[in-house]
């Protein structure tokens, strides 16, 4: 077997286009061509700078040096995410990346927490993660991985904060000096097989004409390919996930950054912050049926902790995902594969999630094995709706009923499994994650909590504590949380040590 696929050409040099292109060029070496076509006067989408812990291991790949990769695109580090006012006006709650407390057996901690919050026992869930007590006190410092399995620093992780365009900038960079070809200029034409259908070549706009044996369409949300050539249909979400379009704003940063992005619902959407070393990026998402584009600026506007640092910059889409992310000879990833919203930071981490797909499902010596394709659909498939069903949580679990927005939401039928996953929690605590899902049970957890849902009883098998001796149980992890906490530097110190990034005008 061999990767006989030469050249391989990405359309598209967003932030999709260069981390296929860095990983192929990484992995596939000088066994396969990879070849990437991009268009400045068109440009890329210009956001998604809030990320999650999974991209460790994509720059592990890339052999990244995280400091160097930290100070080049103006990063800070992401404990969690901070959700206010979606509950009810007032409310907030943080979903922590790492683990939660202690697990005693087969019965995960929250139990624990559950039955000691039944009786009156227990603080809020909040205390018992040292990702969530560390973000809220501005502490931050990578997991060290010399400490005891009991030690609950060992269990903290941690994402990044970007600047979307430094980003592409660097991973271009670290493409190019691994041999990958990168071509300016606009995709005019797309030429398809006669025969099999297959895309045989895409024509740039000053003629020449470039072919492929796998071509990867990170053309965004156009689709260039895989809808505009292959027209492989796309599934509409929004009737679960209502919000149809974004303002994104950068602001003067006014304090030191925050170790996690928030979000903050609004009448017809949600808020975003994104503190990096050198500005805040912010934007709202909102839904167009109700509220306009010109109060959406205005609420936005409103709400940013300093001046703006230029108009808001509209963005429209549509929840959903493409009903074949791989068809034929084309792969689609990054917003020509679908979308969701930034809610949870989920689609560099699809981005990821698709290019280890297609690596572990490479067509060797170029032949399109319906196997190899249909596996990676049904999988693409089952994240997606997997994350569709996290998001829609949000929305749903809310006591607001401020807005017809956030009544429409409220009341709106969820997907069945959703509302399983409810019921159960509801009922008793219980959670199971769903195969390889990408969030964990303590994140659902924490979201689910966060979001109102407490549970009537508990798991028995919390049982396995002496009643009498839960209350030192749940006290002395909350104690040990809160003293290594205060332990760990700020999060502006740790960057000032480790990889302060230069000052650049914004
Ligand atoms: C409002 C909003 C907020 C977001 N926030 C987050 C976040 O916090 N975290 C997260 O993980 N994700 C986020 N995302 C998603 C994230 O921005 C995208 O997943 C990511 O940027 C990938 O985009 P892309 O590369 O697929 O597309 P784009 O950035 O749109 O790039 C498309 C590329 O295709 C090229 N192209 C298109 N047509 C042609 C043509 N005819 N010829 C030549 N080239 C062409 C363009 O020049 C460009 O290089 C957000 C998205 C939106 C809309």
């Amino acid at each position: 077997m061999s990767y006989g696929i030469t050249p391989i050409v990405i359309v598209g040099g967003g932030t999709a286009g260069w981390m296929a292109a860095a990983a192929l060029a990484r992995v596939l070496g000088k066994r396969a061509t990879v070849r990437l076509v991009e268009s400045e006067d068109i440009g890329t989408v210009g956001v998604g700078e809030a990320t999650v812990p999974h991209i460790k291991a994509f720059n592990n790949l890339l052999g990244i040096n995280e400091a160097d990769f930290v100070m080049r695109t103006q990063g800070t580090f992401k404990l969690g995410i901070q959700f206010n006012d979606w509950t009810r006006p007032g409310d907030s709650y943080i979903h922590g990346f790492g683990t939660m407390g202690h697990d005693l057996g087969l019965t995960p901690f929250h139990q624990f927490w559950i039955k000691g919050r039944l009786a009156g026992l227990a603080a809020d869930l909040h205390d018992y993660s040292v990702n969530t007590v560390a973000a809220t006190r501005g502490k931050f410092l990578p997991a060290p991985t010399d400490v005891p399995a009991s030690n609950p620093l060992g269990g903290m992780a941690y994402a990044y904060h970007f600047d979307a365009s430094l980003y592409a900038r660097y991973l271009r960079e670290f493409s190019e000096a691994r041999g990958v070809q990168r071509t300016e200029g606009k995709v005019r034409n797309v030429e398809l097989h006669p025969e099999s259908g297959h895309v045989a070549a895409i024509v740039m706009d000053d003629g020449e004409r470039i072919e492929g044996t796998l071509f990867i369409d990170c053309s965004g949300f156009r689709g260039l390919l895989i809808e505009g050539a292959l027209q492989s249909g796309y599934e509409d979400w929004s009737q679960w996930l209502p919000c149809d379009r974004a303002l994104a704003v950068p602001c003067a940063k006014v304090a030191e950054p925050t170790p996690y992005t928030r979000s903050t619902a609004r009448p017809a959407g949600w808020q975003w912050r994104i503190p990096l070393q050198h500005r805040t990026g912010n934007g709202y998402v909102y839904c167009s049926r109700y509220i306009s584009d010109d109060e959406a600026a205005a609420t936005l506007l409103a709400n940013l902790d300093g001046p703006a640092l230029g108009d808001p910059r509209p963005l429209r889409f549509v929840t959903g995902m493409r009903k074949k992310a791989w068809n034929k000879n084309v792969v689609a990833l990054g917003l020509a594969s679908g979308f969701m919203e930034p809610l949870e930071s989920t689609s560099i981490h699809m981005i990821q999630a698709g290019i280890s797909k297609l690596l572990q499902l490479f067509p060797a010596d170029g032949v399109m094995d319906p196997l190899l394709i249909d596996r990676y659909n049904a999988q693409t498939r089952f994240e997606s709706e997997r994350i569709r069903d996290f998001l829609v949580l949000h929305y749903h679990a809310t006591e607001r009923a401020d807005s017809p927005f956030w009544d429409y939401c409220r009341t709106m039928a969820i997907p069945a499994s959703l509302q399983e996953n409810i019921d159960l929690f509801r009922q008793s605590g219980r959670f199971f994650r769903n195969g390889d899902e990408m969030f964990g049970v303590v994140s659902w957890v924490q979201v689910m909590i966060g979001q109102g849902i407490l549970p009537a009883g508990y798991d028995p098998l919390a049982d396995q504590l002496p009643d009498e001796e839960l209350p030192k149980f749940l006290a002395s992890i909350r104690d040990v949380v809160s003293r290594n906490v205060d332990l760990l530097p700020t999060h502006q110190q740790f960057i000032d040590r480790e990889c302060r990034a230069p000052t650049v005008a914004v």
